[in-house]
């Protein structure tokens, strides 16, 4: 079935059908994730993203969830994982533990892992137990080990006291830092640092003053801290409080202005999801990354 052909209300319909029935390997359920998260069609449902709306709407756990949207995301940059995952292959949590290795190991490499390295690593995880997909993505890291977990205790004079370990690289560029910002101390230098970064915001903020243009895409800083502020900072659709944008009511394109009764908040995703409402999916997915 071309899920791209269903409507939005038989799409979701389906989809949690699916799910109650769902047996262990169910490729389909994660095509219909896919074409969800596509759509944006989470906003409909008032969900913040396509996570929530796995645990909300389809009432997953938050770790089956993560562990549908990494496979997902796995079989929309490998296609070959897709067929993989359907005759068992591999099962869909060495498919998420890959995705997630593919991110962690994006974060710290020079050039983003290759096309043909990912597809050789899911041929060799062919087959191989969860321990043993494991062990092998560990031998094929080239990230640095994981940072140990960060602990923070209150202490005395309302001070609290941070225990963390750290690479002693990373370290030494530290220490060489504190000579630079002239602090005895990492505290010292955590402190300096905190404040230039303030003041950068703060020099940045003031010298980008233009003239306002209400038929201007830019909207001015004034107009800005009004709409955020009447909306509570957070997306007038979901209630998400992250990936704000300010959208225009009435588009641009169709002669709306950059004013304040025209301009809203909304997520990322609902933003998304109106445009697509508005103006097609068909001329929308240029622009929808994954
Ligand atoms: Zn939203």
């Amino acid at each position: 079935m071309n899920l791209k052909q269903l409507d939005d209300k038989t799409l979701v319909f389906n989809l949690q059908n699916k799910v109650r029935l769902e047996p262990k390997t169910g490729l389909d359920i994660i095509e219909y994730i896919e074409e969800v998260f596509r759509r944006r069609l989470f906003s409909d449902y008032h969900c913040k993203s396509i996570n929530a709306f796995c645990i909300k709407i389809l009432g997953y756990s938050p770790a089956e969830a993560a562990r549908k949207i990494n496979a997902c995301r796995l079989i929309q940059d490998i296609p070959e994982a897709k067929k993989m995952i359907g005759t068992g292959d591999i099962n869909q949590t060495i498919a998420s533990n890959f995705q997630s290795f593919i991110n962690n190991e994006n974060k710290y490499r020079t050039n983003p892992i290759a096309i043909t390295e990912k597809k050789t690593i899911l041929n060799e995880l062919k087959g191989k137990s969860c321990n043993e997909a494991e062990r092998l993505l560990a031998e094929k890291s080239q990230a640095p080990q994981k940072p140990t977990h960060e602990t923070k205790k209150k202490i005395k004079n309302n001070r609290v006291s941070i225990h963390f370990t750290m690479d002693e690289s990373e370290y030494e560029q530290l220490t060489e830092k504190m000579e630079e910002f002239g602090a005895s101390s990492i505290e010292e230098l955590f402190i300096k640092m905190r404040k230039a970064l303030d003041t950068k915001k703060e020099i940045r903020k003031y010298s980008k003053k233009k003239p306002d243009n209400i038929k201007s895409r830019n909207v001015p800083a004034m107009v800005k801290r009004k709409v955020f502020a009447r909306d509570k900072n957070k997306c007038v659709i979901c209630g998400s409080k992250r990936n704000l944008e300010l959208d225009h009511i009435t588009p641009i394109s169709v002669g709306g202005l950059t004013v304040e009764s025209n301009l809203r908040i909304t997520c990322k995703f609902c933003n998304t999801r109106n445009a697509i409402v508005f103006l097609g999916q068909n001329k929308m997915n240029r622009f929808i990354n994954r």
